[in-house]
């Protein structure tokens, strides 16, 4: 990377350290409400979105699963139920970078095993980590493909990665999806979580992302096997996954 490589964020173009500068704030901001807004926002769908997500993982008794940019703890928490219905037991890591949203993920969640760090460079061995996800975080990360190497790196052989992001919508939903993302989930932000720009940025960054096919390149060329992704909701959100082997 150079010093005069420019990242998107939202719709502008500024360096690496103020995208996370500012990223950080957004989340900073909207940690005590992030819970509440997602259900808003979304219609409660995020939480069939995570439901699809999390039962598309293997079942690993005594596996170790990371899940980065994990925020709250949502998918953690998700896994940790779904492997206690099989009886099973796992390390169950979430990493994130925002203090915010780890404190507030740690007083909901303290079972769970939170770890402070960056996509871009995780506290955790090579070859350490069986199941490797990542949901509505990639977006935000300044160097994307440095944390999908990251993931390539921390992986067991035969170890999985999923990732769960917002992607482009199909044609036909395409005005009304704009309507509702630039005009009404930015107001929506501002009445509840008093942060407007926030949920601007959140919809901008939808917009500005990979393609899905674009994302299902970077992964191959960084060495992931077996590469595939689906769409869901129209293509509101897809489902990128891939194997180290
Ligand atoms: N995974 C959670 C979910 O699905 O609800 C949270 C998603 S939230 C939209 C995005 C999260 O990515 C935030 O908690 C933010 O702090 C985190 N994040 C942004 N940049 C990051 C980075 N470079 N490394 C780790 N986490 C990051």
């Amino acid at each position: 990377m150079s010093p005069n490589d420019k990242f998107s964020f939202g719709y502008e173009k500024v360096s690496a350290s103020e995208k996370n500068e500012r990223v950080s704030r957004v989340f900073k901001s909207v940690a005590s409400s992030y819970d509440l807004m997602n259900d808003l926002m979304s219609f409660g769908l995020h939480r069939v979105w995570k439901t699809w997500f999390v039962d598309s993982l293997p079942l690993k008794d005594g596996g170790v699963y990371l899940d980065v940019a994990g925020g709250t703890g949502d998918i953690a928490q998700a896994i940790f139920e779904r492997l206690n219905r099989y009886s099973m037991r796992a390390n169950i890591f979430v990493s994130d970078i925002n203090f915010s949203m780890i404190q507030k993920g740690k007083q909901r969640r303290p079972h769970l095993t939170w770890l402070d760090s960056n996509a871009e460079s995780l506290p955790l061995r090579d070859s350490s980590v069986d199941v490797y996800t990542i949901s509505f975080g990639l977006r935000n990360v300044t160097l994307q493909e440095q944390a999908l190497e990251e993931a390539y790196r921390v992986l067991k052989p035969g170890g999985k990665f999923l990732c769960l992001e917002f992607s482009h919508v199909s044609a036909p939903l395409e005005g009304l999806y704009d309507i509702y993302a630039f005009h009404i989930i930015p107001k929506i932000g501002k009445w509840v979580a008093a942060d407007e720009d926030a949920y601007q940025y959140l919809s901008e960054s939808i917009r500005t992302f990979m393609t899905r096919e674009e994302l299902a390149q970077m992964m191959e060329n960084i060495g992931f096997e077996k590469v595939r992704f689906k769409s869901f909701s129209g293509g509101i959100v897809a489902l990128h996954t891939g194997y180290k082997l």
